[in-house]
């Protein structure tokens, strides 16, 4: 290659870099969203006040000179010059985000205000984490986009159902009252290496319960259901709504199969080869009984679907918490 064919391909490379920020870049979605960033060649500046996010799902990346780590809340505003915002900053799983309702809305509501304010101000385009949650326990089955929900606008899931629902609201209303350039994502159940120990969702509980040859946890009878999406399948699919033109969402971004609660124990149990027993415990109030995604519209504006099956998914995690106990 010329020297004048190496600086266009350069001039290519630059012109196509991106500053990136990523709210929420320390837990368990964000960090692998901020690695893949970065392995793009983007600028990524990784935001979190590190109430479920750790340094530790970081630390790999701070040798880039690329990555830049903020710690701040983003009920407070910021101002930051980017071009792209993934905003996912908010507690994920019920433990944490009931453990300070409150605090869960003012996430959801001033900080996407916040974010949303930025995004005014530079012009940037900014993706929204939504989640299956807004559909709440569903009506429709599985669920697609066009379906309002079901939700308990007073129970103990609500912090986190309504708030994502709000932030959704003021995504659509600053796009339609100050067009802004916005994506909305709908998010199903993720599971892969970096969850939170101590997050309490099923996945995690279930892996480290099996590891440990601990009673399995069951909540009700098990009969309810969940899709599990593998971490890289989701962070390809953001990426790709992010960098999709003419089309907002919001878009459902989960895997469809689909299982019972007490089948994904039962398979816990095979993938481990562990002594555990399965043991039944009450049921949480509001517990969705079936979680489904719809994935038609992410195929055709997206050419997305998942590629991880959950077996080989599954693996993958418990090889990383495997590691993380014996590590102690
Ligand atoms: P997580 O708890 O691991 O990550 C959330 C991150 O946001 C953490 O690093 C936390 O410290 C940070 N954070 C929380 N509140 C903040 C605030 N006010 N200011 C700054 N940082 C804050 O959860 P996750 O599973 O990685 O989820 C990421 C996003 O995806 C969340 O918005 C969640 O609602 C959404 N989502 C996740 C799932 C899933 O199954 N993982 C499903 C649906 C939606
Ligand atoms: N669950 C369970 N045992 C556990 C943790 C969760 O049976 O130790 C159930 C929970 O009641 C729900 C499902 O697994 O029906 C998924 O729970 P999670 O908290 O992972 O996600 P969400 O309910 O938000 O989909």
């Amino acid at each position: 290659m010329s020297r004048s064919d190496a600086a266009a391909v350069e001039f290519a490379e630059e012109s196509n870099r991106m500053r990136i920020l990523v709210t929420g870049g320390a837990g368990f979605v964000g960090s692998h969203l901020c690695e893949r960033l970065l392995g793009e060649g983007h600028d990524v500046i990784c935001l979190d006040n590190f109430f479920t996010g750790s340094k530790n799902n970081i630390t790999h990346l701070m040798d880039s000179h690329r990555f830049e780590l903020v710690r701040h809340d983003i009920i407070e505003p910021i101002l930051l010059e980017v071009d792209r915002i993934y905003n996912l900053a908010c507690p994920a799983s019920p433990i944490h985000y009931q453990y300070n309702p409150v605090k869960t809305t003012k996430t959801s509501v001033m900080g996407v205000i916040n974010m949303l304010g930025m995004a005014k101000r530079v012009k940037a385009r900014i993706l929204q984490a939504s989640t299956s949650e807004v559909y709440g326990d569903p009506h429709v089955h599985p669920q697609t986009e066009d379906y309002w929900g079901n939700v308990n606008t007073i129970g103990i899931r609500s912090c986190y159902d309504e708030g994502k629902r709000v932030a959704e609201t003021l995504m659509m209303d600053y796009h339609r009252q100050n067009n802004v350039d916005i994506r909305i994502v709908r998010i199903f159940n993720t599971y892969g290496p970096r969850m939170a120990e101590n997050d309490g969702r099923v996945v995690s509980n279930f892996i480290l319960q099996a590891l440990r040859n601990e009673d399995i946890t069951v909540y009700g009878d098990g009969s309810q259901t969940r899709s599990f999406c593998y971490v890289s399948d989701l962070v390809e699919g953001l990426i790709r709504m992010m960098e999709c033109d003419g089309f907002i969402g919001p878009v459902n971004i989960g895997n469809p199969v689909e299982n019972t609660i007490l089948e994904f124990a039962e398979k816990i149990i095979t993938i481990t080869g562990s002594k555990s027993k399965i043991i039944f415990q009450p049921l949480p109030q509001d517990d969705p009984k079936q979680r489904q995604p719809d994935i038609s519209l992410a195929v055709e504006k997206l050419a997305w679907e998942p590629e991880v099956a959950l077996d080989d998914g599954l693996r993958s995690t418990v090889a990383y918490f495997t590691e993380r106990i014996r590590k102690g």
